[in-house]
């Protein structure tokens, strides 16, 4: 297995260097070179010969494309292809991403059970296969397409295939025992591996696959229940008891009653905190639901019992605003307390860090400048991370690691909902509370995209009316200024040019002012506080006020280049304006006339469910967005995807757990395992290695 390709017919050394451009060096590699796809190619048909209610393909090419919203406000988007002379339609409805998808083939392959539309053959939702260069479609049969480099053919890959499976494949080790494999419904690796390169039905490459992303994800849940096991087992913690006298302290600092969700997370996180196993929990809420609340919670309660508590937040602006939201919260009491983040004077950091040191600081804010070499807490029992998925996994074992003797409770906090595949990969090792309930009285944003140069100037004119009538406008931009820096050009959606375009036109005689991350801080401070007072009309200014900036009066918000911007992000920014007695109204402009763009934007008009668009979002981002792909990029995993293979990562979660918890996972049948996953994962997730 460990052989050189050389050792395959038909490999020299040549070839052997062409294969090293796909990373491709011993035999085993080769087998591991999976297809991206197959094309099935067992019902290929002239359309002539179809025929109604039963699964064929077609061959064709593009040769008209169009999408339109259908009345519902769905997009339905029609591809007709020629195939010999013949037009074939297909149809696919509310999947806007398919337009960007088609334009960009040229030979396709429809495939589904086709209907005679006026004469027409016409197929519903067909899977599509794109056809390249190096496809033969003579062949028929399922045909497994790879990854190639220059100099190295479709079919040359599949006689390389062929004779590496045919001789070394029965040789692969399996790690899972028979009757795991058998009570799972899983082939076992070698013929996992000989159905992915040579199946002979579509169905029997599916289970081989279905083998080998279950292994990925399945190893890596196995790890991250081994790691909340290794926690349970090894972590002693402060045991934090809230009493009902403490409870009641801490209520009276609140000018409002909790929400039955902030009430429900509270008996979660101090459940976890009488413990003196350490917590690690996630709270996940809705934008506006109130989270800051849970956390001053756990962060008082710690304190009650006499220690450290600290808040880590990603950015210096997220940090300062939590810790003025947390400074006003105490006012007077006598809890001390103070922010730590990179921009402290050195006098004054020395000061804080003696603090921390030595236990006179109970409560201590800041950045990622709190877990940095010099910080050592003298009796650290609650570490609240607000997340908003910048950290990883491993740096939320930094506290765990850091104290000496008993380890740190851990509460982590996300700003949005965050999709439940996700949840379970990034978060994977953590106990979830779900707030979905808003504090009373707030009402739905009302949203509108704004998509025609006509709706603009509606909206701008009714955002004027209101601003006349004593409310306050932001106005979102997705960059500061002109990013190539010559000024010149490229001022499209930057805060600066919109700050100023405004001022002279749209929003003329009102009193704006502006705000971003490239502004100086007392100045960006200054600004707000005027927006506060009322001293400003409008806020121009790009994401930061995502979060914390809290203005009861400021009900509008329009949002330009809106398409830029994730739907969850829109959704917390839209959070802005749903804190006061006004109604609050949101309008997503965008000139983009793509139809993925407008349907996403449609989701956020549609629900104020902050759950249902995380999910919403990661759907119809569709595979290979940008931000999708970032998201799995930073997840160790070999060939799964959190989107495509979301069931698979369900149902592996399930049994990994319960192979963790039953405690079979250290039956000696299962030691292949362990030591795989030991192998990928140990470092990452500081996992024992003895178990
Ligand atoms: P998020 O979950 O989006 O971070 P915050 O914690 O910032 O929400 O709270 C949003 C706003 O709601 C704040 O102004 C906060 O004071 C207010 N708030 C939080 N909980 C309640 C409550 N139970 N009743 C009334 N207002 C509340
Ligand atoms: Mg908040």
């Amino acid at each position: 297995m460990m052989q050189s390709v050389q050792f395959l017919h038909g490999v020299g050394p040549a070839r052997a260097q062409l294969l090293e451009k796909l990373e491709i060096r011993t035999v085993e590699d080769l087998l591991w070179h999976l297809p991206r796809d197959i094309l099935d190619l067992t019902e290929v048909r002239q359309p002539r010969d179809l025929v109604e209610q039963v699964v064929q393909s077609v061959r064709g090419v593009i040769v008209d494309l169009d999408a339109r919203h259908t009345s519902t406000g769905k997009v339905m988007t029609a591809c007709l292809i020629d195939s010999n002379g013949e037009y074939v339609r297909g149809t696919w409805f509310n999947q806007p991403w398919m337009l960007n998808r088609l334009r960009q083939a040229n030979n396709v392959l429809f495939s589904g059970k086709p209907k005679k539309h006026q004469g027409r053959w016409e197929f519903s939702h067909p899977r599509i296969q794109f056809l390249t260069d190096d496809d033969d479609i003579t062949t028929g049969g399922i045909v497994p397409r790879y990854g190639l480099t220059e100099g190295l053919r479709m079919h040359d890959m599949h006689r390389l295939m062929r004779s590496a499976v045919e001789q070394f494949a029965e040789s692969i080790p399996e790690h899972l025992p028979e009757s795991f494999l058998e009570s799972e419904s899983l082939p076992t690796l070698p013929a996992a591996v000989r159905s992915i390169h040579l199946p002979a039905t579509a169905k029997e490459y599916e289970a081989g696959r279905r083998r080998v992303l279950f292994d990925d994800l399945f190893e890596f849940q196995v790890g991250l229940a081994l790691r909340r096991r290794a926690w349970h087992r090894e972590q002693s913690a402060p045991s934090i008891p809230v009493t009902a006298k403490i409870d009641a302290r801490i209520r009276r600092l609140f000018p409002f009653r909790f929400t039955g969700g902030q009430d429900q997370a509270i008996r979660d996180v101090a459940a976890d905190l009488a413990k003196d196993k350490a917590m690690h929990r996630l709270v996940q809420a809705d934008v506006g639901a109130g989270k800051t609340v849970i956390a001053v919670y756990a962060m008082l309660a710690a304190v009650a019992a006499g220690r450290q508590c600290v808040l880590m937040a990603p950015t210096e602006l997220l940090a300062s605003q939590h810790w003025e939201t947390v400074d006003r919260i105490l006012g007077q009491s006598r809890v001390t307390r103070a922010v730590l983040t990179g921009r402290l004077g050195a006098a004054e950091r020395r000061e804080v860090l003696e603090g921390i040191r030595s236990g006179s600081l109970q409560l201590v804010v800041g950045t990622q400048a709190v877990i940095q070499e010099g910080v050592t807490f003298a009796n650290l029992g609650l570490a609240v991370i607000d997340e908003q998925h910048k950290f990883g996994v491993a740096q939320r074992s930094w506290f765990s690691n850091a104290a000496e003797g008993l380890a740190p409770h851990v509460l982590v906090m996300t700003a949005t909902p965050i999709p439940r595949s996700l949840c379970l990969t990034q978060f994977g090792d953590l106990d979830l509370t779900v707030v979905n309930e808003l504090p009373p009285g707030r009402q739905r944003v009302v949203t509108s995209r704004i998509m025609s140069a006509k709706a603009r100037e509606k909206a701008w004119a009714f955002v004027r009316q209101q601003v006349e009538a004593g409310r306050q406008l932001y106005v979102v931009c997705p960059k500061v200024g002109s990013e190539n820096g010559s000024g010149v050009g490229d001022d499209d959606g930057s805060a600066e040019q919109t700050f100023v375009d405004l001022q002279k036109g749209e929003l003329e005689g009102l009193r704006l002012g502006l705000v971003h991350g490239r502004m100086d801080r007392d100045r960006r401070h200054e600004t707000m506080e005027d927006f506060r007072h009322g001293n400003l009309d409008v806020l121009v200014s790009t994401t930061v006020i995502e979060v914390g900036v809290d203005v009861p009066n400021a009900t509008l918000m329009v949002i330009l280049q809106a398409e830029r911007f994730g739907l969850s992000q829109l959704h917390q920014l839209r959070g802005r304006v749903a804190r006061g007695k006004y109604q609050g109204y949101c309008f997503l402009v965008s000139e983009a006339d793509a139809a993925d763009a407008s349907t996403r934007l449609t989701v956020l008009e549609q629900t104020s469910d902050g759950f249902k668009i995380a999910e919403a979002d990661f759907e119809l981002r569709g595979p290979g967005d940008v931000l999708g792909t970032r998201q799995h990029g930073e997840l160790p995993l070999r060939v799964a995807d959190l989107v495509r293979d979301r069931e698979i990562l369900e149902e592996s979660r399930k049994t990994a757990f319960e192979l963790v918890q039953s405690g079979r996972i250290d039956s000696p049948e299962f030691a292949p395992l362990k030591l795989r996953v030991l192998d990928r994962f140990g470092k990452l997730m500081d996992l024992p290695r003895s178990g």
